[in-house]
């Protein structure tokens, strides 16, 4: 399949687990690709991947999403150095996670701006750019944690849920001008991010999936492929659960 001949695709957090997926399975489509992370060597190293693998355009940028000066300043040069954008996935994101009774005021902020503030600069700088082309697919990481909140993680579960209600929001504002938002919740993908959670954990959210595995990065990045594909032209403003069965 190329249903990503003459796209290019913004995918942030692309330096590792589920965002590298993504952008991974978006080049074998045909995507040009601007991998975006903050460590400035990940998406390097992605960028030479793509393009050693795929022989087409990807290019490395690193900023802090949470930063809307520089995202800014980022957006208006990824557009010049691609000329176009079609797709924007928003996947750069991270956990603080701890009680609450016990949170710091900063562990709330930087989850929120990074998971939540982080997307909607994203939003804000290239939505502009799909509505004068008429066309866009924008998809939003959010989690499981958004939709059923997980103990010790209100800050994360906040920002997830907060995702979803931008993806609404967002999706019947740029209906108009051809341009689709939908949402993406994993359940419990093998990533950094989850790696290092106790054993004892593990076993207990594994007894909660229908399925009776843990999710790879790729079965995101095959929901993702999809929602963000030309085909998916009559979805938006939709949560596409990846998640074994664990939220149904
Ligand atoms: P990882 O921790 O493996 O990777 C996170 C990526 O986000 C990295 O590339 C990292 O950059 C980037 N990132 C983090 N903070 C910032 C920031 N401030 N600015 C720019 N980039 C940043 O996470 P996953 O692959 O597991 O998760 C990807 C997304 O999926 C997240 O939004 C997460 O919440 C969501 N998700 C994950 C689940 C899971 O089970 N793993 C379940 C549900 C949702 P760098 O490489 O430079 O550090």
């Amino acid at each position: 399949m190329n249903r990503y001949a003459d796209q290019v695709a913004v995918i942030t957090g692309a330096g590792r687990g589920i965002g590298r997926a993504i952008a991974l399975r978006l080049a074998a489509e045909g995507a040009r690709v601007a991998v975006i992370s903050r460590t400035a060597v990940n998406a390097q190293i992605v960028a030479e991947e793509l393009t050693k693998q795929y022989s087409q355009q990807a290019l490395p940028y690193s900023v802090d999403v949470a930063d809307g000066d520089a995202v800014a300043n980022l957006c208006s040069k990824i557009v010049k150095d691609f000329g176009t954008i079609s797709v924007l996935v928003n996947n750069a994101g991270i956990t603080r996670d701890r009680l609450s009774m016990r949170m710091s005021g900063e562990d709330w902020d930087r989850v929120l701006d990074t998971n939540l503030k982080g997307a909607f600069h994203f939003v804000q700088h290239l939505q502009r750019h799909m509505m004068r082309n008429s066309y866009g697919r924008i998809v939003n990481i959010s989690s499981v944690s958004g939709l059923l909140g997980q103990a010790g993680q209100v800050n994360y579960s906040a920002s997830k849920a907060g995702l979803i209600g931008l993806t609404k929001a967002l999706a019947r504002e740029v209906s108009g001008r051809n341009v689709t938002v939908n949402a993406v919740a994993p359940g419990f993908i093998q990533t950094d991010m989850t790696q290092n959670l106790p054993e004892s954990v593990k076993a207990d959210v594994l007894k909660l999936i229908p399925l009776e595995r843990f999710g790879d990065c790729e079965d995101v990045a095959a929901a993702v492929a999809f929602i963000a594909s030309p085909e998916a032209k009559y979805i938006t403003g939709q949560v596409i659960k990846v998640d074994g069965g664990m939220a149904m």
